[in-house]
């Protein structure tokens, strides 16, 4: 297995990023412009290596206030425009992400270790994320409500005007892409700030953007971490609305200090979701969704199915396959096509996986596969971690409860339906599940009370931005994708017109 990327990471990401961005170093974008940080300084680091690649600075406030003041500016121009126009300059933006899509998708492996053969993918669903939302933007449309008055009273769904939008590091172009598409589309402005271990496909995003006919500084791009630059964002004046992918854990601050502000926010949380098999399963396929849910983008993925909860009398069958399935995952470097499952994105997340791991194992728990380094990758400093299979974990450890965001699968037996059900429930996140049954009245059974924002049957993992995404519990609220995000990007406004000839003054229903 090759265990490094074939090339010069750093000098192959500068070139990449002369070409998108007109620059080999790393800049936020603001105003139409790229903009260096006057921060501390950030180090980008190649997870299939450990090597540092690229150094830049922190954008820093005052960079930030640049970009909210240019988003201002631009978002009354964007709304000066018909919603016609601002649909075909989003159809544009799908067009300039498919016609970059080669170089985005090499820039977005190499810097953030997504297998080439995932990321190479990826611009496809960006561009068809704006080409969805560019037939939205002229489909919001209001009601007229018939009010028991001589009133014509009519709604109207107006943009809440800047956004700030704040990401993670293990998707970071499709999570842009899903955050920026629906808030320019509602007729917002944006100020997005990825993580500051993966800034660069977000800052070509914003330049695509412009490229395509957005005004200058509809879409901001900061580079840079989150305390400094990201506060920065959240409280600036011209910000009216937070969203945060991310962890509980940041999610928390972040929506106290937008409350501290009395703006709204919409929280994409973590999650530790449940894969519930039953005996009466297809096994095969089942073991095929179980991989899916836990190793693709090497478990580092909100909705992993991390809890897998399998009926006792197939328990020992459902954990050979795995183990041996997991073991056959070609593990290595992002740029191989041959790579499934490449390096885990920073040492310490890796740290993390590792530690969980051990303390599962010291509680009584059992690794059947991995565990480890893979041993053919055990000489490389890349950030590699074999698919695992963690079998006799038990509801109380801290693995079946806590987020590992790894390639890491901890297997729970359950001896019926309700049981299977309770230990769904178990843990504070709702954001996703899935259940495999033949039975089709267990499956819907199954679907309706397991708490989750997203519920497979018999599936695992698709989503799509036409449908509804976001958590149930401490896996967030508000949904950022589908045509419920246009409610979150929006704020109603009621209007009332008088139309009768001689209205009858009065004080009529106003409360207060
Ligand atoms: P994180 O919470 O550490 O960081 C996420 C972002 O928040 C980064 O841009 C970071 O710079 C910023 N940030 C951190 N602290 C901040 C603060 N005090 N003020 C302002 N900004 C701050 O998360 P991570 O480690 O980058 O990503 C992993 C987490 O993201 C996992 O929990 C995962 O489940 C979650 N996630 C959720 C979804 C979803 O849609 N529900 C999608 C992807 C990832």
């Amino acid at each position: 297995m090759m265990a490094e990327n074939m090339v010069n990471v750093e000098t192959r990401v500068a070139q990449l990023l002369q070409e998108l961005t007109g620059s080999p170093d790393v800049n936020s974008y603001v105003a139409g412009e790229l903009a260096p940080g006057t921060g501390h300084t950030l180090e980008l680091t190649d997870p299939a290596t450990g090597d540092v690649f690229a150094r830049y600075k922190d954008a820093g406030a005052e960079v930030v206030s640049r970009a909210a003041e240019a988003a201002q500016r631009a978002q009354q121009e964007w709304m000066s425009k018909t919603a016609s126009e601002r649909g075909r300059i989003m159809f544009e933006i799908g067009r300039q992400i498919r016609a970059h899509a080669t170089s985005l998708s090499e820039l977005e492996a190499l810097s953030s270790g997504r297998p080439i053969r995932d990321a190479g993918g990826e611009p496809a669903r960006m561009a068809e994320m704006f080409e969805y939302y560019a037939g939205w933007c002229d489909k919001i449309t209001g009601d007229v409500i018939p009010v028991p008055s001589t009133h014509l009273n009519y709604t109207r769904h107006e943009p809440l005007g800047v956004v700030s939008q704040i990401t993670p590091w293990n998707a970071p172009l499709f999570t842009c892409c899903w955050q920026v598409a629906p808030a320019i589309c509602a007729g917002n402005a944006v100020m997005i700030k990825p993580s500051e271990l993966t800034p660069l496909s977000s800052v070509v995003i914003g330049i695509l953007c412009e490229k395509a006919g957005a005004p200058k500084g509809l879409v901001n791009v900061i580079a840079g971490d989150g305390p400094v630059s990201g506060q920065a964002m959240i409280d600036h004046p011209a910000t009216a609305l937070v969203v945060f992918v991310g962890s509980a854990q940041a999610g928390s601050l972040i929506a106290a200090a937008a409350a501290k502000r009395l703006i709204p926010s919409v929280l994409e949380l973590g999650g530790k979701s449940a894969n519930i098999v039953f005996a009466d399963a297809d096994i095969d396929r089942a073991i095929v969704g179980a991989q899916a849910a836990i190793f693709a983008s090497c478990g580092q993925s909100c909705v992993a199915g991390s809890r897998l909860l399998v009926h006792r009398s197939i328990q020992a069958e459902v954990v050979g396959k795995l183990a041996d399935a997991a073991g056959r995952i070609p593990v290595g470097a992002p740029m191989d096509p041959a790579t499934q499952v490449g390096p885990v994105n920073n040492l310490r997340q890796w740290s993390k996986i590792d530690a969980m791991v051990k303390e599962a194992v010291s509680q009584g728990a059992s690794i059947t596969s991995g565990g480890a380094k893979p041993a053919d990758l055990s000489r490389s400093e890349g950030f590699y971690y074999a698919p695992t299979v963690v079998d006799n974990v038990t509801p109380d450890m801290t693995i079946a409860n806590e987020e590992v965001f790894g390639p890491v699968v901890s297997v729970l037996p359950f001896d019926d339906e309700e049981e299977a059900i309770t230990l769904a429930n178990a843990t504070p996140y709702g954001l996703a599940g899935a259940v495999w049954t033949q039975d089709v009245g267990r499956a819907h059974r199954v679907a309706a009370k397991v708490r989750a924002g997203t519920f497979w049957i018999n599936s695992y993992k698709t989503i799509n931005v036409m449908s509804p995404f976001g958590g149930f519990g401490r896996s967030g609220y508000g949904r950022s994708s589908g045509r419920e995000a246009l409610a979150a990007y929006t704020q109603t406004k009621s209007v009332w017109v008088e139309t009768a000839e001689n209205p009858v003054q009065g004080f009529g229903y106003a409360p207060g």
